[in-house]
């Protein structure tokens, strides 16, 4: 897929050109400030037929729904504006369900639940997007670890001791080490009839987590499709249940329409739950158009059904090329592997007697730009994520930070 996503970068750089913007060498991952992931030639083929002719979208996000249904186990599934596009959708759906006066309403929601229910060590910059459509997060359990003042997460308990008459539902930041464990959340809140929004939005790889909505029960569960997934940079996965699908689709969805012609494929959008129908909800200004969702959905299905193992290996030789071409008395490299669940290896560069935030910028200001992972500059490191790296992209990066280090050596 890597040589495909090449050729794709070599078909559009004379836009870039003729826009005047300078191309980079991307060592950072599929990231959204750098464009994120590379789409194949088949998830562009199918981004351009979809743009060749009209269908309906609610009958394509019908469509696709019962493909995301297939692969994550959930009942039902939405294409969304990014991972961050689910979280404010999965949030108003939970509030708003088939109530057409809530929809109306957000993100206003004084005469609603609007509450939600989160660890503390879970809180993060992106549940801004949940806060987004009117809720209003609840912090239970401390932060300890990071504190250094104890040893213990949030426990279940707290989210259980937490919940009242305002409160809406969970939210969930899911990672392999998230405490306390999803399915403990899950079971303390569905004991309360109060649904679980999951954010997982950057954990696929592995592929075994496409199945959390259905392996945890959570009800809402939020991936990018823009990352690993490798779809259009500006998409996302909402999974979940029928019902509050339903609802975030009502409240994305174009609705310009009459009650009385109004058809939604019965199995997606269950009209008969319905007072009448929606005007444009707090989602309209997330909408995806017919050629993201094919895309989409194409780049779902290769990501489900493709064995990462060849891809992590070509991966694997870049990064051991950057490591034989820098590592030294003043370089130590390291590639990180984390066994057995197809995570993409990543290389650690310590710099011992150069300033990492230094070469970073060099390596930022060089020609070509590049652009490294910047996690762990405060322990001196440069990060290499190798997912949108070809050979010649690795040769350029060696000879550039060797260049940059070099410079940069005066500690
Ligand atoms: C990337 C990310 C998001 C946002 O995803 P988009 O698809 O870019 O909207 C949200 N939450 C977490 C934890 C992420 O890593």
């Amino acid at each position: 897929m890597n040589g495909s996503n090449c050729t794709a970068r070599r078909v559009i750089m004379s836009v870039y050109d003729s826009l005047g913007v300078t191309t980079i060498i991307n060592a950072s991952g599929p990231v959204t400030r750098l464009g994120g992931a590379g789409m194949s030639d088949t998830v562009l083929d199918a981004f351009q037929d979809a743009a060749r002719e009209w269908v309906p979208i609610d009958q394509l996000q019908a469509a696709a729904s019962k493909m995301i249904a297939q692969v994550t186990g959930a009942e039902a599934g939405l294409v969304t504006s990014g991972a961050a596009g689910s979280l404010t959708l999965g949030a108003a759906a939970i509030m708003a369900r088939y109530d057409l006066a809530r929809m109306e309403q957000l993100p206003n929601t004084t005469s609603m639940p609007h509450e939600f229910v989160i660890a503390r060590e879970h809180r993060n910059g992106y549940d801004h997007a949940v806060r987004a459509a009117g809720a209003k997060l609840i912090e239970v359990g401390f932060n300890e670890v990071v504190a250094g003042a104890g040893v213990r997460c949030a426990e279940a308990w707290e989210y259980e001791a937490a919940f009242n008459e305002r409160t809406a539902g969970v939210l969930y930041v899911y990672t392999a080490s998230s405490q306390p464990a999803l399915e403990a959340v899950v079971e303390v809140a569905h004991r309360r009839n109060l649904p679980v929004l999951v954010d997982a939005a950057g954990e696929l790889p592995p592929r075994a987590n496409l199945m959390l909505p259905g392996m945890t029960k959570a009800d809402l569960v939020a991936f990018s499709g823009g990352k690993a997934i490798s779809g259009p940079q500006s998409t996302g996965l909402l999974c979940g249940t029928r019902d509050l699908i339903a609802s975030a689709a009502l409240q994305m969805l174009d609705m310009d329409d009459h009650w009385e012609l109004w058809e939604p494929p019965a199995e997606f959008i269950d009209r008969r739950k319905l007072k009448g129908m929606p005007r444009h909800g707090i989602g309209r200004a997330m909408k995806v158009s017919k050629e993201e969702i094919a895309a989409l959905v194409t780049a779902l299905a290769i990501f489900a059904s493709e064995d990462p193992i060849d891809e992590n290996e070509m991966h694997r030789e870049h990064l051991q090329l950057i490591v034989e071409a820098v590592e030294g008395p003043t370089v130590r490299c390291h590639i990180v592997e984390s066994l057995g669940d197809e995570r993409v290896p990543l290389l650690e560069i310590t710099l011992i007697a150069a300033d990492a935030v230094e070469v970073c910028r060099g390596l930022r200001k060089g020609t070509p730009p590049i652009y490294v992972g910047h996690g762990k500059l405060s322990e001196g490191k440069l990060v290499i994520n190798p997912m949108c790296l070809d050979r010649d992209a690795a040769e350029t990066l060696a000879r550039q930070f060797r260049k940059e280090h070099e410079r940069c050596g005066t500690l």
